[in-house]
């Protein structure tokens, strides 16, 4: 987000909370001139409709994937604002597919995708969680990718 004042990109989000009426109120800083300001967001009602994997139908809910995300995160010390954030990604990531009906597989992978960039231990446990590890090999794969992620120097933890 661009700076309101000096127009400068690099800025920061102080406090994030909900409001009553469902909308994102960000406090902002600006990392140039240090200004503040505060952004409200909307939530764009999505009318997405979750494939599941029994091939039944369900409306898509955010709060099922911030749930989702709490609990694999529980006790890692990352914040609710980064997991509010990461379900933001998740939501944009499924808006930008255009699609009105949507298999619960892609939204379980991009669900990981923001897992492992917060929190390894935390990737491992939703993964396992999520797709149950039908197939072991499906299970050593995951613990392959994130080890040599690690070896290659990656950085799992990104900031934020
Ligand atoms: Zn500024």
């Amino acid at each position: 987000m661009k700076c309101p004042y000096c127009l400068k990109d690099k800025t920061k989000v102080l406090e994030s909370r909900r409001t009553p009426d469902n909308e994102i109120r960000r406090r902002r800083e600006c990392l140039t001139c240090q200004k503040r300001w505060t952004t409200y967001e909307k939530i764009v009602k999505t009318e997405i409709t979750i494939i599941k994997r029994d091939g039944t139908y369900e409306a898509y809910n955010r709060d099922k994937i911030l749930k989702g995300l709490q609990l694999a995160l529980e006790k890692r010390g990352i914040s609710n604002e980064r997991i509010e954030r990461a379900v933001d990604k998740v939501e944009s990531k499924l808006l930008a597919l255009n699609k009105t009906e949507i298999k619960s597989r892609i939204v379980g992978e991009f669900v990981m995708d923001g897992l492992k960039s917060m929190d390894e231990v935390a990737y491992v446990r939703f993964a396992s969680v999520y797709q149950k590890f039908k197939d072991p090999t499906q299970f050593l794969k995951t613990i392959t990718e994130l080890k040599r992620g690690i070896k290659n120097g990656t950085k799992v933890a990104a900031k934020a």
